[in-house]
């Protein structure tokens, strides 16, 4: 009887260390469980996060770079309103629609304006220009707007490209100081391909003319601006 007894006690004692055993591994298994879903979810919120909600940066704390002269417009209701330009979704490419000017001239056409009056008065800029040499003139601070690209004047950077004849093809030094600046432009703004625009995918104006009616020349700008990407300083 003593001995049944006891083998009872051992048997019982048994089954309820086995219980226990099979709680704590149910226990650790939930606790893996949500640690995973919990994992998963911040995935998938982050993932959202990168794709759909850039942080977008100020462009008052960015630092122009030494290969930009940069000559800002007088403060003016025609070509430098003042305007204040919070965030910035694209870069827009222009070209001058004038052959053979510099982007000196087209820098001080922009601030001849502010001496206009009356009904007929221009409004136009760019916060960009790049001349024939190659040259960068800055003319409008990336935190202000500039009057250049219509109804993305509110969230764009644009850059106006001298040309040397009425083909609108750019020079080599222009084309790759256009390449340089969207590259520098894009990375600084954390912007992505897509930011890149013409002038013609806001209105359907005929500019930047040589890659409106090349558009697989737009495209391997597009390829060279994302190569350079890699490198530009
Ligand atoms: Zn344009």
């Amino acid at each position: 009887m003593v001995d049944l007894s006891r083998e009872e006690r051992n048997y019982q004692k048994r089954r309820r260390a086995r219980r226990r055993r099979l709680k704590r591994r149910r226990a650790m298994l939930i606790s893996v469980m949500v640690l995973l879903l919990l994992l998963f979810i911040w995935g998938i919120v982050s993932l959202v996060r990168a794709v759909f909600f850039r942080e977008p940066v100020d462009p008052a704390s960015i630092v122009m770079p030494d290969w930009v002269d940069v000559q800002l417009l007088d403060i003016n209701p025609y070509s430098r309103p003042g305007t204040p330009l919070e965030t910035i979704n694209g870069i827009v490419v222009h070209y001058t629609a004038n052959p053979g000017t510099t982007a000196q001239q087209n820098r001080n056409y922009f601030n001849s304006l502010a001496e206009q009056n009356g009904e007929s008065a221009t409004s136009v800029s760019s916060h960009f220009i790049i001349g024939l040499e190659g040259e960068i003139i800055q003319c409008i601070p990336l935190s202000e707007i500039s009057y250049a690209s219509n109804d993305r004047n509110g969230d764009t950077v644009s850059i106006e490209c001298c040309h040397p004849d009425s083909s609108g093809k750019f020079t080599d030094a222009t084309y790759s100081s256009l390449v340089r600046l969207c590259a520098w432009l894009e990375n600084q703004l954390d912007l992505n391909e897509r930011s890149l625009l013409r002038h013609y995918d806001v209105t359907g104006k005929l500019c930047p003319l040589y890659f409106v009616e090349h558009e697989s020349e737009w495209n391997a700008f597009k390829e060279d601006v994302a190569e350079k990407r890699k490198d530009v300083s």
